[in-house]
Order: C-alpha cells, then sequence, then structure tokens
C-alpha cells in the first residue's frame, strides 16, 4: 500500500473523509456522517441521473480499521436499505475485506436487488493518486502520504532513466524493497521503463507494488 492510512486516526474523520472524497467523484451527499449510528449507515449519497429528479441513491457504510475486516464486521440490513430509498449499498473500507465478509455482501442484497459496491483501500489509494481533482482531499486527510508520493513529483521526468517524458505518457508509481538497504523505495516511472522494471522485479521475487499516477492522456 502507498497510502498511511493511520494518518486518519479517528473513526468518524475517516466518515468524513468518505464522504469528501465521494463528493468530489460526482456524488451528492444527501445524508452527511454524524455521530450516531444508523443501522451501521454513514452516509446516504446520490449519483445524478440524467432527466432524473432523483438519482441512484447509495446507502454507504464506512470502517476503518488496521486489520482485515471479516463476516461479522459489516451488518447490512438490506431492508433499511431499501427503506431510506437507496438502491445500492457501497462498503468503503480502510482495509481489505476478507473473501467471507466479500462473499456475503455479495448475496446479501441479491433478495432485495439491492446492488453491492465494496470500495477498498486499494481502491481508495486508486482514486487518490489517479485523479488529480481528488489531490486536495488526498492532501488534506493524508498530508505526509500526500508529501511523499505527489508533492515532491510533480515534474515530468522518469525516474528510472531520467528522461524527460512526453505529456501523455502514463507515469506510474512503483514501491519496491531496495534489496541492498532494505527500505522501501517509492519511483516514479515512464512507460520506457515500467514492463521492464515489473518484469525485473518478479523474476528477483523482490515484493513491490505500483498504481498509476497519470492516465494515458489525462491532462
Ligand atoms: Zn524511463
Amino acid at each position: 500500500m502507498f497510502i498511511d492510512f493511520s494518518e486518519i486516526t479517528d473513526k468518524h474523520d475517516f466518515e468524513l473523509f468518505c464522504a469528501h472524497l465521494l463528493e468530489t467523484i460526482g456524488y451528492r451527499i444527501i445524508k452527511a456522517p454524524s455521530l450516531g449510528n444508523d443501522h451501521g449507515i454513514d452516509i446516504i449519497c446520490e449519483a445524478p441521473v440524467e432527466h432524473a429528479e432523483i438519482g441512484y441513491r447509495w446507502a454507504v457504510s464506512c470502517k476503518h480499521s488496521k486489520n482485515s475486516l471479516g463476516v461479522g464486521d459489516d451488518t447490512f440490513d438490506p431492508f433499511y436499505v431499501r427503506s431510506q430509498l437507496c438502491s445500492g449499498f457501497m462498503a468503503i473500507y480502510s482495509s481489505r475485506p476478507t473473501s467471507g465478509l466479500d462473499t456475503k455482501l455479495s448475496r446479501i442484497g441479491q433478495p432485495q436487488s439491492i446492488s453491492v459496491k465494496v470500495f477498498s483501500g486499494r481502491d481508495i489509494e486508486r482514486v487518490l493518486i489517479g485523479k488529480p481533482e481528488c489531490y486536495p482531499v488526498f492532501r488534506q486527510y493524508f498530508p505526509r502520504s500526500f508529501h511523499s508520493l505527489i508533492g515532491s513529483k510533480r515534474n515530468n521526468y522518469c525516474e528510472c532513466c531520467n528522461q524527460e517524458l512526453n505529456p501523455l505518457d502514463r507515469i506510474f508509481l512503483v514501491s519496491y524493497v531496495d534489496t541492498h538497504t532494505r527500505a522501501v523505495v517509492t519511483s516514479q516511472v515512464g512507460p520506457c521503463c515500467f514492463d521492464g522494471l515489473l518484469t525485473h522485479l518478479q523474476e528477483t521475487g523482490v515484493a513491490h507494488d505500483y498504481q498509476v499516477l497519470r492516465d494515458d492522456g489525462y491532462y
């Protein structure tokens, strides 16, 4: 993982972050997070639907945890979701759901035909790193991660070969364990070196990870 989710220390702050992120990527917040627990639903939001007054409504459950989340960690009541005029249930988790919880969530909505969407820490990370419009939210809630990943890297160079990149080239953030120092290195890499570097890391069995920092012609 690139983002240190422990920068958010409070459960309620995580809910506020989720609402802020949803708003930034185009959802309208119908019910903002409050301090009480409402049947496990923290936020109600709506994706606009063209020519419709009411959009597609989601009941959102936010869970902030260091450990992966298991079957008992999210109790989602499809009847309550329906009673709030929601068509979907969205789970936003700072860590990874176990496959048991994933399966439970995907099945539980079926009898009520509720769509279920799970956003794990990896998915949040993909959005925060890959969408520049999310950078203000990223910086506000994860200042240290933002600074080390984005703040110091807004140039157009491949750090692997030191070539200047084409402004429309994809840029990847690749992190791996340096075999000499054992430190985790994060490097900004262009298409010139990405495939070669990844193959090398796979072949040598070095622990690694990557995210898209700038997509094809994104700007
Ligand atoms: Zn390169």
